[in-house]
């Protein structure tokens, strides 16, 4: 069991207490689409522990981080066309951040440059 909150949607999320689109999931990550979607192509990537931003990173995290960006160049590997992508973190509720479970965005399909 990873360490869960018990107000967090994300970790009801992963408890499978409220549904999701899974996307990938394997011990320590899930891939969900994005209820919101910003680009056709809308994951989020959350570790499935309860670690509430990068501020909250610890040097023990660093496999389940490494994880995470391999699951992104997995995603990037198979998008239709280009393996073309925009990663974005908000990180803390001054930077938009609504949920404090710590998750990346993947998004593709529309040019999100700036
Ligand atoms: P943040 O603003 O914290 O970076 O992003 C939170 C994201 O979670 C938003 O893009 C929002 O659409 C998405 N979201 C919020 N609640 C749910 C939910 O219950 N299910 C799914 N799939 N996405 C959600
Ligand atoms: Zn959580």
């Amino acid at each position: 069991m990873h360490k869960s909150n018990d107000d967090c949607i994300f970790c009801k999320i992963i408890n499978k207490q409220i549904p999701s689109d899974v996307i990938y999931e394997d011990d320590d990550v899930l891939v969900i689409k994005d209820i919101n979607p910003k680009a056709p192509v809308h994951y989020l990537i959350i570790p499935k522990e309860h670690i509430i931003n990068i501020n909250d990173l610890k040097e023990s995290h660093a496999p389940v981080v490494w994880k995470m960006m391999k699951v992104v160049q997995k995603l990037a590997s198979e998008l239709k066309g280009a393996p073309s992508f925009n990663l974005v973190i908000n990180n803390g509720k001054e930077a938009g951040q609504l949920v404090s479970h710590m998750h990346w965005h993947f998004l593709a399909g529309k040019n999100l440059g700036f």
